[in-house]
């Protein structure tokens, strides 16, 4: 046996070991939201590095009302990225990004839709194929079936009426429907989440989806979906409706299934953020996470934005 061959083989190991302990590259997509982006995605950005596994980068659209030559000058790439995060609510993307987002998710891309994400697009097909149900933006039944967990089981209710609604924020209980999954695998099975919104009748497609958590919503009575995955195409997506501000993020438990989803959504596997925090929340008691140095969201308005 030639000698090169023997001395490559280790070399070989070596690469391959150093490979799997890279971080995953993730792209935050914001720039217009009706919430405050400019403070969430800090946020959004603390709670994936913190964990050690991932490395993100952000991705700011023009402005509202910006110009074409402003839209023409914003080009992410998707493609180099294990998965995008969107934090973004507000005009439709141009028909080439939209083309390059579908085309990324189709052929095996992470994505993850994080709060009101999934109020973007309203006539954006594909996008909500692959959030699998959204809010507001004029979605009703003609969008699809609002989307919830009765009796232990998906139930798709497609009677007629108008998606999204959430009432006063308010601390909630999540409940976990799926304890198997490798985002929920280990968590407890019900944990009290900070103050947030709870999304409620939300619509879509509901293709390929599956909930893994929900929380009992004050006003529809129904388990309303908090965490989700959908297959679509070759990827894989998690949507969690939690996230309408800081401090709805600042929580141990939206961290942690945040990392998961994420790290599910761009490898299909749930290895480097497995571990459950010791300060994970129980079912009496959240965990909030001190983030040093974060200038602290104002206390809700009367009128709470979507
Ligand atoms: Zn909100």
């Amino acid at each position: 046996m030639p000698r090169p061959f023997l001395f490559a083989l280790p070399l070989l190991a070596c690469i391959t070991s150093l490979q799997a302990a890279e971080p995953l590259k993730v792209l935050i997509v914001d720039g217009q939201n009706n919430h405050k982006w400019e403070i969430t995605t800090p946020v959004l950005k603390h709670a994936l590095e913190s964990s050690g596994a991932f490395q993100v980068r952000v991705t700011t659209t023009p402005p509202k009302g910006a110009p074409a030559d402003a839209w023409n000058a914003w080009q992410p790439k998707f493609a180099d990225y294990a998965a995008v995060v969107s934090n973004y609510n507000g005009e439709p993307w141009p028909a080439p990004v939209r083309a390059d987002f579908q085309a990324y998710v189709h052929s095996g891309g992470g994505f993850v839709s994080v709060h009101a994400a999934n109020n973007s697009f309203p006539e954006w097909k594909e996008y909500n194929q692959m959030i699998g149900v959204g809010g507001w933006g004029g979605r009703n039944e003609v969008s699809g079936p609002w989307l919830y967990v009765k009796d232990g089981k998906l139930f798709r209710n497609t009677s007629a009426g108008s998606g999204g609604a959430h009432g006063p924020q308010h601390e909630f209980v999540v409940e976990i429907q799926n304890p198997e999954h490798p985002i929920t695998r280990g968590l407890p099975a019900r944990w009290l989440h900070c103050k947030d919104e709870l999304y409620s009748r939300l619509r879509g497609p509901a293709e390929n989806i599956e909930i893994l958590a929900t929380a009992k919503s004050d006003l529809t009575a129904e388990n309303e979906p908090n965490l989700m995955v959908i297959q679509h195409g070759k990827g894989r997506v998690f949507h969690t409706t939690l996230g309408h501000a800081d401090y709805s993020m600042l929580d141990r438990g939206f961290y942690e299934t945040l990392q998961r989803g994420t790290e599910w959504a761009a490898t299909g596997a749930v290895t480097r953020t497995a571990e459950v925090p010791a300060d994970f929340p129980t079912a009496e008691k959240t965990s909030p996470v001190l983030l040093e140095g974060h200038p602290k969201q104002a206390p809700p308005a009367a009128k709470p934005a979507r």
